[in-house]
């Protein structure tokens, strides 16, 4: 099944944000996908959803992500900030999450009198893009063929007290952990491809198992992260790492890390099947996870127009075997996974989840 919801799609430049981001991505998608029903190779698993059907359909009603979901997650005064009665408080913490003031005090990729909407209103669309991502796992979890791809979200970025790199609050492990607490599920795998390193989410898993998060796992519960990504480039440049705010934790591993180097592309496919082997011996024996949550970014491939991804360059085929590797290793061992679009920038950014899609659609006719 697939989750496309036009509402939950930020148009940043009606915030005055100007990011080669195609708000279109997830429609074209849809499109392609569709125009393909007809044809011997054009389907895709599943019905496509959007998120008042995707409710219904699992039998919800309401506020999907309430604040309490994100205290488990963030600290307490990150969250407050974000829920203050003060706006100028939550207008400090979007400023910084997506990177809007620059070093010199001026505006970074930010035009305000294009605006046509409050910024503070981006919150609520990242609320919904949560909600999504949460609904992606428990229409996974619970529905055939415990598969579900969520056309928006993936904010991996969001650190324990603030936001970073687009990335308000980090939707994978509020999604995670909301499972857990409902016992949806025990142990959840998060296994991020896109060319970003997964920072947030590693931090986040981190800080709750050596309980600087003070609601730490319940008994059997854990997260465990991998994370394939350029070795170099933002968020690991020296610029970044110069500018990490003092006292914070520095950059923390994914209990699974695999750096790719400039020119190791043709090792991509080899190193991430290691991985996820290893990953799979991390786990506890006879722990096999619930959920895998697959953070799925385009921005790995050749064409992505971000200049901070431009260090790792797949090819189309190679974005799809990735996919495809990652697919049917959950699949093999019957492990629902949830898959969110994340990182992809730029006109063509559509190219690799839709050639996914295609591809699983000719394995379910
Ligand atoms: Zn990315």
């Amino acid at each position: 099944m697939i989750i496309f919801d036009d509402e939950v799609v930020s148009v940043f430049s009606d915030y005055g944000i100007m990011l080669p981001i195609e708000s279109c991505r997830a429609r074209k998608i849809v499109d392609e996908l569709g125009a393909g029903i007809s044809s011997r190779h054009g389907r895709f698993p599943g019905p496509v959803l959007d998120i008042q059907h995707t409710l219904s359909l699992l039998g919800r009603t309401g506020n999907v992500i309430n604040r309490y979901d994100i205290e488990r997650v963030h600290s307490a005064a990150y969250v407050n900030a974000l829920f203050s009665d003060n706006p100028d408080e939550l207008l400090r913490e979007l400023l910084n999450a997506y990177e809007l003031i620059g070093a010199d005090g001026k505006p970074n990729r930010y035009e305000p009198e294009m605006a046509v909407k409050p910024l503070s209103a981006l919150f609520e669309k990242i609320l919904a893009q949560c909600a999504g991502s949460y609904l992606a796992c428990a229409s996974a979890l619970t529905t055939e063929p415990h598969f579900c791809y969520f056309l928006a979200g993936g904010n991996h970025h969001a650190r324990y007290d603030t936001g970073a790199g687009f990335c308000l609050i980090n939707e994978i492990i509020i999604a995670a952990r909301k499972l857990q607490a409902e016992d949806g599920a025990r142990i959840v795998w998060i296994i991020d491809v896109d060319v970003h390193k997964g920072c947030g989410s590693a931090e986040l898993v981190s800080f709750i198992r050596d309980g600087l998060n003070p609601t730490p796992f319940e008994t059997g519960r854990d997260i465990l992260t991998l994370s394939i990504h350029m070795a170099r480039g933002w968020p690991l440049d020296a610029e970044s790492l110069r500018n990490a705010v003092p006292g914070r934790a520095p950059l923390l591993p994914s209990d699974v890390e695999i750096p790719v180097g400039e020119g190791e592309e043709p090792f991509y496919i080899s190193l991430l099947e290691d991985g996820l082997h290893r990953l799979e011996w991390l786990t506890s024996s006879g722990c096999k996870p619930d959920i895998a949550i697959v953070v799925d970014g385009a921005d790995t491939y050749e064409h992505d127009e971000l200049l901070s991804s431009s260090l790792m360059r797949l090819s189309l085929d190679q974005c799809v075997e990735r996919d495809m590797l990652v697919y049917n290793f959950l699949r093999s061992r019957n492990i629902p996974s949830a898959w969110i679009m994340a990182g992809g920038y730029g006109e063509r950014a559509w190219e690799p989840p839709c050639r996914f899609l295609q591809t699983l659609g000719r394995g379910f006719i």
